[in-house]
């Protein structure tokens, strides 16, 4: 499991290893050995959980409010204004969200996140962040050379588009909101929600353009 966030509260201006585990993440390793041990926890079924969160529930609250950024012009206007209150307007809040900022991505502006220091990210609307983002390759490069880390996602942008790189801290927590592919007029909110990946909103994805639709 990720830091928890809770002894440190960091500004990013203190010491941080990335590589030493935080005492909650010793204590829930302790624990999972233990319930392994005696037969109350089969590693297979917490790896199933742990995706669930990481990659299916989590991301599909950030991907409805993406959506409803796209078919809501008014929805939009408050979601760059007051991410936090605009999210929370979709009973999307708790730990890990409580100061949120969207950052909209344009046809010459491309938005990415990164947490330099350790693993900060917007848990009620991403979930659990995945491994690659607590990596210390992917917070370093991430900074140093964003557009060889999109390369490796995928993602190749136009030379005349800017890379900003937004370094996420417990005070931030930042959302991408992508470009709205083009074949996706009409489209119902739900719809929309469906094809926005998770990736997308962290910026080392985009949306990409449904399949048969011209673009
Ligand atoms: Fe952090």
């Amino acid at each position: 499991m990720s830091d928890t966030h809770d002894d440190h509260g960091h500004s990013h201006g203190h010491h941080h290893s990335g590589s030493e585990l935080s005492e909650v993440e010793l204590r829930v390793r302790a624990l999972e050995s233990l319930l392994t041990e005696k037969g109350y926890l089969d590693p297979a079924a917490l790896d199933e959980i742990i995706d669930v969160y990481e990659n299916r529930i989590g991301p599909r609250n950030g991907a409805r409010v993406v959506a409803r950024a796209w078919t809501d012009p008014d929805y939009k206007s408050r979601l760059l204004e007051d991410a936090t209150a605009a999210i929370a307007d979709l009973g999307y809040t708790g730990r890990q969200g409580e100061h949120m900022v969207v950052r909209e991505n344009t046809p010459e502006v491309h938005n990415m996140v990164v947490c330099t220091l350790c693993s900060c990210y917007p848990w009620p609307v991403l979930g659990l962040p995945p491994v690659w983002y607590k990596s210390a390759p992917y917070r370093s490069r991430a900074v140093i050379d964003p557009r060889g880390v999109l390369g490796e996602f995928g993602v190749t942008l136009g030379a005349g588009v800017e890379v900003r790189v937004w370094d996420s801290t417990s005070e931030m927590r930042y959302l991408v909101l992508p470009l709205r592919p083009e074949g996706t007029e009409g489209w119902s909110a739900d719809q929309l929600a469906d094809i926005v990946t998770r990736d997308s909103m962290i910026g080392t994805g985009i949306v990409a353009a449904p399949s048969g639709a011209k673009s």
